[in-house]
């Protein structure tokens, strides 16, 4: 049934325990800036992504998830 892998998934390693940088909600991205992790929800991402997305050196995205849910 699943002999072939197309797609590249992503790999979700946020957790609960991980928590936004701004409001303290469960964090869907992590951007890394000046060496250095910065967590956000879904809502203060997309608020930052604009400046962020200049300066951070990657950018991981789990909003996905949000999406999926029932
Ligand atoms: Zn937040």
């Amino acid at each position: 049934m699943n002999a072939t892998t197309e797609r590249d998934t992503v790999q979700f390693r946020l957790t609960a325990i991980d928590r936004c940088d701004s409001c303290g909600a469960q964090a869907y991205i992590a951007a890394e800036v000046n060496g250095s992790e910065l967590l956000f929800c879904a809502h203060h991402g997309r608020k930052y992504e604009e400046k962020l997305r200049s300066v951070a050196t990657s950018w991981h995205d789990e909003t996905a998830r949000l999406v999926e849910a029932p």
